[in-house]
């Protein structure tokens, strides 16, 4: 349920060979530390395009001028605003990290870890001498394997060693849906390599072209393992095929928002009846869970397929699919020529990217990913200063003041469920900035010359983590995002709202600037996350956190119906081509949108309530809290990028999270002076919350 979900695939060695030929004496400005972040106002007057009108495209008003100053870097599948702070950040921590890579004596235990783990990674010549030779020790447990009844034991570790779903399944542990202060086992779809299921299943030309590639790609793979083109071609089609197999009994993304849908509660007893060919007591017992916990099986009917695949293929296939995921989960590890394969595909072919990324970035990536409170710690100790904690707290305890005033007045729900639901916000936890207490990697042995065995090392530590939650109480304390991410999150288990400290800075909270457009956008921001507690995923879970129905069926019937007028609206816009949102799959992100900004308006009408303001820029302050909203979504995106998008991505584009939603505020009309019948005020608006 994050609001602003920025995909970061670890990949890039240097250059392609195109853009080695065009490599300029002097490293661009981008590709060195920055040692001070640099400052853009949350509300940029040159980002705007005046000649734009507002009641017209408010987005092309607001944004048009970043557009044009900001093309996509080559390295880039779609450039933003969130894109480009998520940058400074990466070269902010680029610096910490180069430092403590050359200081040898006077660090700290997790100093040592994280400068290490980045000495190793940016060690180049160190990773072409090992070549494919790091994937050998894979490559033979697969080898060596006897039988199908040896596979559960095999699988725990390659899954355990490398945090990938592509073997099979997903496995891990959770909140029990129905008690959210347990934590269980928690199984669940998995086993491919492209995107989504629908790219095994849809027969449009675009995805018949891109099934092709990735044949073609998994071919080149076989062929990097060593196998001759023939037996690569082949083995190829056995991996499409099984995946395949595993795809048409996976649910969608639309399907796997509704919570009931993936819960499924089986007890010891009904595993076996669940996969007959699959023995769970030996996958769990490598993984330490001996004592065999009850487990959520998200899809069962993903692992039935599972289980007639293990019934219908030849040992030798198995070892085949196994092969495929062992090199591709490893790739962006081993030397450049795996890497320029993965990217070629996965970036260049799906994204539309022209060009790897830095090795820097790649390194900083996996340190924030894998050591990310250690790396954290060292962010927020240089970058976020005490007084940034105080003034966001005060911002968002004064939206969830407007949200109780404005639940109180809702005209269309009962006493009832109001008790309810101001109940719910009022248990709300607010988690500013960076956790109250920060994890221990002690247990994690990072070593300067092996950059392979650190990835596995700390990537089991982190599965070893996660598994040995279970049965044991909660921690709720515990945080899904590390500092320095440029991102927010409300988890309906915990009932929390997560504001890392990455977010919190310039262009988009701005403490140099004046109250309207910091509550336009990070009050917005923060009015998102809430509304998430109550959008139609959300508002399923109680204030414990559990999955149980708190409202009258009369009530229920009456958010259906104003949050249809919301999928009515976003299934009218194209993404690209003649591929519309799927608002469906949009919709808590398109209620949490309108909901976020209409609690954000009414908490900086009372925050502003006897100052007194002035225009600036030839803006009225009214329309600086909008400009200052819309500023947060600027953004350009490849096509390839857009498609990927449709298909998997629960936020819809940045233009109509700005347009999509100022045509439904009232508020918004009468700031610019739009009038019924231009394109910016909607007829009949929707509102839910
Ligand atoms: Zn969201």
């Amino acid at each position: 349920m994050q609001t602003r979900r920025w995909s970061f695939f670890l990949a890039a060695l240097l250059c392609t060979a195109a853009a080695q030929a065009a490599e300029p004496a002097v490293a661009p400005a981008e590709d060195r530390p920055l040692t001070e972040f640099p400052y853009t106002p949350s509300l940029d007057v040159p980002s705007m395009d005046r000649s734009a009108d507002p009641c017209g495209d408010f987005y092309q008003y607001s944004c048009g001028g970043w557009m044009v100053h900001n093309p996509i870097p080559a390295d880039q599948a779609s450039w933003s605003v969130y894109g480009k702070l998520y940058q400074d950040n990466q070269r902010y921590l680029w610096g910490i990290l180069d430092g403590l890579a050359r200081q040898s004596a006077g660090r700290s235990g997790n100093q040592q870890k994280i400068g290490d783990y980045f000495a190793a990674c940016m060690d180049v010549a160190a990773a072409e001498k090992l070549g494919r030779q790091p994937l050998d020790a894979a490559l033979g447990q697969i080898a060596a394997l006897k039988s199908r009844q040896a596979l559960p034991a095999l699988l725990a570790q390659l899954q355990l060693n490398s945090g990938d779903s592509g073997y099979f399944f997903s496995f891990g542990s959770n909140q029990d849906y129905g008690d959210a202060t347990q934590v269980i086992a928690y199984a669940d779809a998995g086993g491919l390599g492209l995107p989504e299921r629908d790219y095994y299943v849809d027969k449009d030309a675009h995805t018949l072209k891109l099934r092709d590639q990735y044949r073609q790609h998994v071919t080149k793979v076989f062929g990097q393992l060593g196998d001759a083109p023939d037996v690569a071609a082949r083995n190829a089609a056995t991996v499409l095929r099984m995946e395949t197999q595993l795809a048409r009994a996976s649910l969608k993304p639309v399907d796997r928002r509704d919570p009931y849908k993936l819960y499924h509660m089986y007890q010891r007893a009904a595993w076996r009846g669940l996969t007959p060919h699959f023995d769970w007591a030996a996958f769990f017992q490598p993984l330490g869970l001996a004592e065999a916990p009850a487990m959520n099986v998200a899809e069962p009917e993903f692992y039935a397929a599972f289980d007639g695949l293990l019934a219908s293929t030849s040992l030798a296939d198995l070892k085949t699919y196994l092969r495929w995921h062992a090199a591709h989960s490893a790739a962006p590890y081993l030397s450049k020529s795996f890497e320029d394969e993965r990217f070629d595909f996965f970036d260049h072919t799906l994204r539309g990217v022209p060009q790897q990324k830095p090795r820097w970035k790649h390194c900083v990536a996996q340190v924030d990913n894998l050591l990310g409170e250690a790396l954290g710690r060292e962010f927020v100790d240089r970058a976020f200063a005490p007084p940034l904690k105080t003034s966001t707290l005060k911002m968002t305890t004064q939206i969830e003041q407007a949200m109780r005033e404005d639940i109180e007045q809702l005209s269309w729900m009962s006493a009832a469920t109001k008790r309810q639901a101001v109940g719910k916000l009022d248990t709300i936890v607010n988690k500013i900035g960076y956790p109250d207490r920060w994890r221990d990697y002690s247990g994690v042995d990072v070593r300067r010359d092996d950059h392979f065995g650190n990835v596995q090392r700390a990537t089991a530590f982190e599965g070893r983590r996660q598994l040995a939650k279970i049965g044991k109480p909660l921690d709720r304390a515990e945080w899904g995002m590390t500092p320095p991410t440029v991102n927010a999150y409300y988890n309906p288990q915990m009932n929390d709202i997560n504001f890392p400290a990455g977010v919190l800075q310039p262009p988009l909270y701005d403490p140099k600037l004046d109250d309207a457009p910091n509550y336009g956008n990070t009050g917005g921001t923060i009015g998102h996350e809430l509304t998430h507690a109550f959008d139609d995923e959300g508002r399923q879970f109680n204030a414990a956190g559990n999955l149980k129905d708190w409202w009258t069926p009369a009530d229920a019937a009456g958010f259906k119906e104003r949050t249809q007028c919301i999928v009515d609206q976003y299934a009218k816009y194209v993404v690209v081509d003649d591929i519309h949102i799927n608002s469906k799959l949009t919709l808590g992100e398109d209620i949490a949108d309108l909901g976020g900004l209409i609690l954000a308006h009414i908490a900086w009408r009372a925050q502003i309530a006897n100052a007194h303001l002035e225009d600036r820029d030839g803006l009225n302050p009214e329309q600086r809290f909008f400009v200052g909203y819309a500023q947060w979504a600027c953004n350009n995106e490849r096509p390839e990028n857009m498609r990927l998008h449709a298909k998997t991505d629960p936020h819809s584009p940045g233009r109509y999270r700005v347009n999509g939603l100022v045509v439904n505020m009232p508020e918004f009309a009468q700031a610019f002076a739009c009038k019924v019948g231009q394109p910016m005020v909607s007829p009949k608006p929707c509102r839910v919350w």
